[in-house]
């Protein structure tokens, strides 16, 4: 082969390399890969928590955003042996906690520790956040809780007062309450935050319980939005935090108190944060930008 046709041969190969590339990158730009979420379930200490209604509900809700590939990852009943419970965290980029019940061996702990230092993603919904009161890395991961054995040798009670985190390190006893599961008023605290960009100050979150006098560590917490009941609902009448994230680490963790049953996640509210908060602890980024017209209003609750 002559000098020149090699050349032209070479600079064609060349040519046509960068043309696929370029496709690839393309295609790559117009549909990023998908989120890999694993929902968590399978216990729930309380009866009125039934994860096995919930999670589809959950799945679908991420499902329809085409953004995620959700698995759902089932632990063993409760009071049954969970010596071989060990997902295999590190193979998803975010995992849902839908399961509130017996306390895992020690090395699925270490597991999801090393996974969340590590830079992994948690959600937390609802009664997740009852679920192992004496695991110290585990509530310095969620931030508060409520129930499960929690006092004030857990952490300081914690809401939101005069704009900003308020820890009551005084008052002792249980933590973890709620007033009537009720409509109630939600307020966006952080607006530019990417989980709550474009959503109304102020709308009502459907029939659902205000998590109130929650108790933990309280680290590394970032306030999204609080909720607020009126003592005549049993309420406390304080802001109440109800959707917030934490650090670990490397990690991320998207923290949402809303989600008693299937009624109060079907609330629009708690789709779309529930949407977003999931896209953001796996990335740390929310592409899921769009704001539905049917999202609940200062005076309207909004469900589908
Ligand atoms: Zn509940």
């Amino acid at each position: 082969m002559k000098w020149t046709k090699l050349i032209a041969v070479c600079l064609l190969g060349v040519c046509c390399i960068v043309h696929f590339s370029d496709a690839a990158d393309a295609a790559a730009e117009a549909e990023p890969a998908k989120v890999k979420v694993m929902i968590l379930d399978g216990q729930m200490k309380y009866k009125g928590h039934k994860w096995d209604e919930t999670t589809p509900v959950m799945k679908q809700i991420l499902d329809e955003t085409g953004r995620f590939q959700v698995e759902v990852v089932t632990s063993p009943k409760r009071g049954e042996p969970n010596e071989d419970f060990q997902p295999d965290f590190s193979k998803y980029d975010v995992i849902v906690m839908n399961y509130e019940g017996d306390d895992w061996p020690e090395k699925t702990q270490k597991a999801l520790e090393t996974y969340m230092a590590g830079g992994g993603g948690l959600v937390i919904v609802h009664a997740a956040d009852n679920a192992f009161g004496t695991w110290q890395q585990w509530n310095e991961m969620i931030g508060f809780g409520g129930w499960g054995g929690r006092t004030e040798a857990s952490g300081p009670m914690i809401w939101w007062q005069d704009g900003k985190i308020f820890r009551d390190t005084e008052t002792k006893g249980k933590g973890g309450t709620h007033g009537q599961n009720a409509d109630f008023l939600v307020t966006t605290r952080d607006p530019k935050h990417p989980i709550m960009k474009g959503l109304p100050e102020k709308w009502m979150h459907a029939k659902d319980e205000l998590y109130s006098k929650m108790r933990g560590p309280g680290k590394n917490m970032h306030v999204l939005a609080t909720g607020w009941q009126s003592p005549d609902q049993r309420g406390t009448g304080k802001d109440e935090i109800c959707l917030f994230t934490v650090t670990y680490g490397k990690g991320r963790v998207f923290h949402t108190t809303f989600g008693h049953d299937t009624k109060s996640i079907s609330c629009v509210g708690f789709i779309v944060t529930f949407q977003r908060g999931t896209e953001w602890a796996a990335t740390g980024k929310v592409t899921l930008t769009e704001v539905p017209e049917d999202f609940p209003t200062e005076t309207q609750t909004s469900s589908r």
